[in-house]
């Protein structure tokens, strides 16, 4: 596989990115952290803290001055390194909240960067200025709860609430399928040019792919809601009505997702759950 790990690639003026070499079934070929600015940066998803990719980002940094490193969430290959960077270059750690971990279940753990320690939290809407442009945060929960997307320009970096590759896991319980759907209709409602995630390819023709996920969601309800008409079934059973063909190393997610979906259409009364086995109201 020839993805350009560890190389600085200018995607357009202003707007750079490195790829980390943290390939998977969730990442794709790895996260891509961008570099915002020309005089002074901003660093997007320093990404996981490997070596070789703080390395690459000291590099393409060059010694310019770092307002700012941001976080979209927590997750582990998206907020580790930001200590590292913050180390080699000075710059403070400004964006999502920390997660309670807690709060979130045992899967927390696994997936969520614990030693996350930001020197500011951004809310909706707030701004930092990065080479005389603002740089604004725009709340996007429901893949995570603390999910941040930064909008610079008519650009917005989409972490993993829009992906370039695939569709967003949303994994309860911090991830929440009615946040995550309210998310993306706020993103509906902006006038962005192009997205920027942390996986795959940009997105540029934002508004049409937005209501594509939307809709997508909305047809997965649906055939949840259809496969419990027909009989109570459980998770395992109502992935494999749901998914068929589905790529092994993806079932668990799948499993998240459709108890995302469950969560929220018993929230709605649509659907009742007794010992695992779930029904149709
Ligand atoms: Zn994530």
């Amino acid at each position: 596989m020839d993805a350009p790990y560890a190389r600085l690639e200018q995607v357009e003026p202003g707007i750079a990115r490195v790829l980390a070499h943290n390939p998977s079934a969730f990442t794709y070929y790895g996260t891509q952290t961008y570099l915002v600015g020309e005089r002074e940066l901003a660093v997007i998803d320093p990404g996981p803290d490997l070596d070789e990719h703080v390395a690459a980002l000291v590099e393409a940094i060059g010694g310019r001055p770092v307002a700012a490193i941001c976080c979209t969430h927590t997750h582990r290959d998206h907020s580790p390194a930001a200590k590292a960077l913050a180390e080699a270059t000075g710059a403070p750690i400004i964006g999502c909240a920390p997660l309670a971990l807690e709060t979130v279940g045992p899967r927390a753990d696994a997936s969520f960067d614990g030693d996350y320690t930001p020197n500011r939290i951004l809310e909706d809407g707030e701004s930092l200025d990065i080479d005389g442009k603002p740089l604004t945060a725009v709340a996007t929960p429901g893949h995570t709860s603390n999910h941040l997307c930064f909008a610079c320009g008519d650009a917005l970096f989409t972490g993993d609430h829009v992906m370039g590759w695939s569709t967003t896991v949303v994994f309860p319980p911090d991830g929440d399928m009615a946040a995550y759907m309210a998310s993306l209709d706020k993103l509906r409602q902006r006038v962005d040019r192009i997205y920027y995630p942390a996986h795959g390819q940009p997105v540029t023709k934002p508004q049409q792919y937005v209501r594509g996920l939307m809709g997508h969601r909305l047809h997965r309800e649906k055939q949840i809601v259809k496969l419990l008409q027909a009989g109570p079934r459980d998770i395992p059973a109502i992935v494999e009505g749901a998914y068929p063909g589905l790529d092994p190393r993806l079932v668990a997610a799948a499993g998240g997702s459709v108890f995302a979906h469950l969560l929220d259409l018993q929230k709605r009364g649509l659907v009742t759950v007794d010992e695992d086995i779930w029904k149709a109201a």
